[in-house]
C-alpha cells in the first residue's frame, strides 16, 4: 500500500489483485495533477452527480466519494475489484458508490464527468459516443492521461462526439483535457461492436469495443487455431484470456465432446466470447464464462487442456507477471497429464518459464514470429 496526498485528503491505494513485490503505485500523475486542479478550481464542492470512467485502481473514486454520488464505468473487471478494495481499506462505503461496466449503460444527469484516457482508442471512441446522448450541455467533461497517450487524433474524438475540446499545459508529464458538451453536434452511434467473418468458417466474430484484435483476425491467434489439438480424452478445456473466444470456439468446434470454460477480466471480452460461442452453436451448446483474474478460484486438478496466448501489459504496465500468473495457475487447475498449450512472440521466451515450471516444454510449431508451446502437467 502507497500514501496518496492530494488536496482532498490522504488515502492508502493499492493495486489489484496484491502482488508480493509491487512495484508499481495505483495511481499516477494525470490522477494528481485531475485532483489538484479540481480543488484549486472550486469545480468539486459537495454532492455532485459524477461519471468517473476509466478510474484505474480507484485514485478518483475513493477520494471523491465521501462528498459526492458516484458512478464508477470501466471495462476492467480487476480494476473495479481494485477500486473496491480501496475504498474499503479507507473505510469508506463501497455500496454509496454506483458500480457500472461497459456493457451496462450509464446513463444518468451528471454535473461531472472525469475520464482517464484508456490505452485503446476505440474503447475510448465506444465511451465518448454512449455518454453524449444523456449529458446535459451543463455537465463539466474533464479528462486526463500522461501526455504520451493524448494525441491530435484523442483530441479530434472529443471534438466529434461531444464538442469544442483544449487541453493543459503537462505537469510532471500529465496532460488534462477541457471538453464543452455541445448539443447542437450531431450525435453519432458508436462503430462498435465490429464484426468480421472468421476465415474458413462461416462463425460471425463480434468484437466490442476493448478486445484484442477487434477488426480482423490476430496473426498469433491464426497461427494458433491451426494447432489447436483434438482428442477424446479433453473433457474439460479453458480458453484462458480469451478475448473474443476465437480459441475456445475452435477448441469447442475440435472437441465436440469437451465442456469449454472461457476466463477474461475484461467486461467487453466476456461479452464477446458470450455472443461468438451461442451464436456458432445456436445457443445449444453449453459453455461457462468467468470474468475472473485468470483462473483464480477455478477448483485444482479439474481440467485436460488449457489453451492460452498470454497478454503482455496490463493497464499500461508492461512486464510478465500476468502471463507468468496464467501459466502458474494453469498448473494447478490441470489433471494429472494435462496440457497446456501457449502462444506467443518468439522474443518474449515462455518457453523458460514453462520448462522452469512444468519440467517439460515442447515447440509444436514455430515460425518467423510466434511459437506454440505445450507442456505436461506430471
Ligand atoms: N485469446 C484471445 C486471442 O488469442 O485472440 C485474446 C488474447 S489477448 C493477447 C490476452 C487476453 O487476456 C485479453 O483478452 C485480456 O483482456 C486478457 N487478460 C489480461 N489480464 C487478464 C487477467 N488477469 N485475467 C484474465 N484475463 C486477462
Amino acid at each position: 500500500m502507497q500514501i496518496l496526498r492530494v488536496p482532498q485528503g490522504e488515502f492508502e491505494l493499492g493495486r489489484y489483485p496484491k502482488r508480493k513485490k509491487e512495484l508499481l503505485r495505483a495511481w499516477d500523475a494525470a490522477d494528481e495533477y485531475l485532483l489538484n486542479y479540481l480543488n484549486e478550481s472550486g469545480l468539486v464542492k459537495k454532492d455532485l452527480n459524477v461519471l468517473l470512467i476509466n478510474d484505474g485502481f480507484g485514485a478518483l473514486t475513493v477520494t471523491l466519494s465521501e462528498d459526492n454520488k458516484i458512478t464508477t464505468w470501466s471495462d476492467s473487471w480487476l480494476s473495479q475489484q481494485g477500486v473496491r478494495q480501496n475504498l474499503v481499506e479507507n473505510n469508506l462505503d463501497s455500496k454509496a458508490v454506483t458500480f457500472k461496466n461497459s456493457i451496462d449503460e450509464p446513463q444518468g444527469a451528471y454535473d461531472l464527468v472525469l475520464i482517464k484516457i484508456p490505452k485503446s482508442h476505440a474503447l475510448l471512441e465506444d465511451q465518448l459516443a454512449r455518454i453524449k446522448p444523456f449529458l446535459p450541455e451543463t455537465t463539466t467533461v474533464i479528462a486526463a492521461a500522461m501526455a504520451r497517450s493524448i494525441h491530435t487524433s484523442t483530441l479530434k474524438l472529443f471534438e466529434k462526439y461531444l464538442g469544442p475540446t483544449k487541453t493543459s499545459l503537462a505537469k510532471k508529464k500529465a496532460r488534462l483535457i477541457f471538453c464543452e458538451v455541445d448539443k447542437s453536434l450531431a450525435e453519432i452511434k458508436s462503430p462498435y461492436p465490429k464484426s468480421y467473418v472468421l476465415e474458413g468458417t462461416d462463425y460471425t466474430i463480434i468484437n466490442h469495443a476493448n478486445v484484442f484484435s477487434r477488426e480482423s483476425l490476430d496473426i498469433g491467434t491464426r497461427f494458433f487455431i491451426q494447432h489447436i489439438p483434438q482428442s477424446e480424452k479433453y473433457k474439460r478445456i479453458i480458453d484462458l484470456g480469451c478475448g473474443n473466444g476465437i480459441v475456445g470456439l475452435m477448441a469447442a468446434n475440435k472437441n465436440p465432446q469437451a465442456d469449454i470454460i472461457f476466463s477474461d477480466e475484461s467486461y467487453m471480452a466476456m461479452q464477446s466470447a458470450k455472443e461468438n460461442y451461442e451464436n456458432a452453436f445456436n445457443g445449444q451448446r453449453k459453455a461457462e464464462f468467468f470474468l475472473n483474474d485468470c483462473l483464480t478460484g477455478i477448483n485444482k486438478d479439474s481440467v485436460d487442456l488449457v489453451l492460452n496466448n498470454p497478454p503482455f501489459h496490463q493497464n499500461n504496465a508492461v512486464g510478465d507477471a500476468v502471463a507468468w500468473q496464467m501459466f502458474k495457475q494453469s498448473k494447478d487447475v490441470l489433471k494429472q497429464e494435462g496440457e497446456l498449450w501457449v502462444i506467443g512472440n518468439r522474443h518474449l521466451n515462455y518457453h523458460v518459464k514453462l520448462k522452469k515450471l512444468f519440467g517439460n516444454c515442447k515447440t509444436i510449431a514455430s515460425n518467423k514470429k510466434f511459437v506454440v508451446l505445450k507442456s505436461v502437467k506430471i
